[in-house]
């Protein structure tokens, strides 16, 4: 048996082990070609195939086939958060960004740059522990797109309600919990997530765009940042990072043979419930960073009584084979990053360590 930890990194993160195994098997000689797919070129046949099959199968996982494109392109989640203003904006238009989070207020400053764009709701008075209500959103009727963060992965929180926008455009960064569950996705014209969470391995971002919001992006774009270039080229503008997108076909296939994502998002529910519980049922030795309702089932936050404890609940977990659970320094304590490949297993030992942790030093 190959040695294997539970790894709950926020991203570069876990994949799935028949993943790894299927690119293992087939990394020098790829489907009888006699070279890898790392030697392939991007303009061979057999990965213009996969990256249709790529492009149709995330589609058919998201429901929604004939309507939307998918793109497949670099600068991670981050040049998206300058894409989509550029293809979308000018000193003249506006936009409106909800704030739940650090990569949600980054994708707002780069905005902000390019247009006079607003904040149409913040949760930053709560240190992020929350999602907005929809009261608490003000739209301005004349935005060409509402931006919202799925899933905060820093915080923990995440989206449990699609937020009503009207006739305005909603685009959606779901770098950390894209395929997680199911998703009502003919609400979203436009969402972005960058692979190494829940798609695949670093280095290729997806882009899944209605296309009557295509046909409106800006021309007059340099190439590398247009979407219409892109998607004309269907991803093979330049040399588009191959590796990284015939993993995440691979695992995409992976989601689907679990089940597509119900089957996904079942396990996933009852991988954050054990942890939660383990939080709830420690008697206020874990105290979780977000409010009950807005809970993450992909990025699980909490803090023990003081940092010595913390640093120790990490060494200690690690020793035991659980690694990647210290917090992020906005918010300090643990996070225990839950992606769909993390198994239920893995998330069953964790709890475990807390239950006994938490005995041992509560
Ligand atoms: C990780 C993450 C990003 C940053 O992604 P990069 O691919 O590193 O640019 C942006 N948004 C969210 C929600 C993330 O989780």
């Amino acid at each position: 048996m190959v040695y294997r930890i539970y790894n709950f990194n926020p991203g570069p993160a876990t994949l799935p082990l028949p993943v790894l195994e299927q690119v293992q098997k087939e990394l020098l000689d790829f489907r009888g070609s006699g070279m890898s797919i790392l030697e392939t070129s991007h303009r061979s046949k057999e990965f213009e195939e996969i990256v249709e099959d790529a492009e149709n199968q995330l589609l058919e996982l998201l429901k929604v086939s004939g309507d939307y494109r998918v793109l497949f392109l670099q600068g991670g989640a981050s040049l998206q958060f300058a894409m989509v203003p550029l293809n979308y904006l000018s000193t003249e238009t506006s936009a409106d960004y909800i704030l739940t989070g650090s990569f949600a207020t980054k994708a707002f400053e780069e905005a902000r740059k390019i247009a006079p764009v607003n904040i149409a709701a913040s949760t930053q008075e709560d240190n992020y522990s929350r999602i907005p209500r929809q009261e608490e959103i003000e739209l301005n009727p004349s935005s060409v797109y509402v931006h919202l963060t799925s899933n905060n992965t820093i915080y923990g929180t995440q989206w449990k309600y699609i937020p009503d926008c009207g006739k305005i455009p909603l685009v959606a960064d779901m770098s950390s919990d894209i395929l997680s569950r199911e998703v009502e996705m003919d609400r979203f014209s436009l969402v972005y997530a960058g692979a190494q969470k829940n798609l695949g391995p670093a280095g290729v971002t997806t882009v899944i765009i209605k296309k009557d919001i295509l046909e409106r992006a800006n021309e007059n774009l340099p190439a590398m940042l247009s979407y219409k270039v892109h998607a004309k080229a269907n991803s093979l503008y330049n040399t588009p990072p191959t590796f990284a997108i015939y993993i995440l076909r691979l695992v995409l296939q992976w989601v689907k043979e679990k089940g597509g994502l119900r089957g996904v998002e079942s396990i996933n529910r009852e991988k954050s419930a054990l942890l939660y519980r383990a939080i709830d049922e420690s008697g206020g030795f874990y105290r979780g960073h977000a409010a009950r309702n807005d809970r993450s089932m992909m990025n699980v936050t909490f803090r023990l009584p003081d940092d010595n404890l913390e640093k120790d609940f990490v060494e200690g977990a690690a020793k035991e084979g659980l690694v990647g659970l210290k917090g992020h320094r906005s918010v300090g304590g643990i996070r225990a990053s839950i992606y769909n490949a993390m198994s239920l297993e893995g998330c069953k030992a964790l709890s475990q360590f807390m239950k006994d942790y938490c005995k041992r030093k509560g």
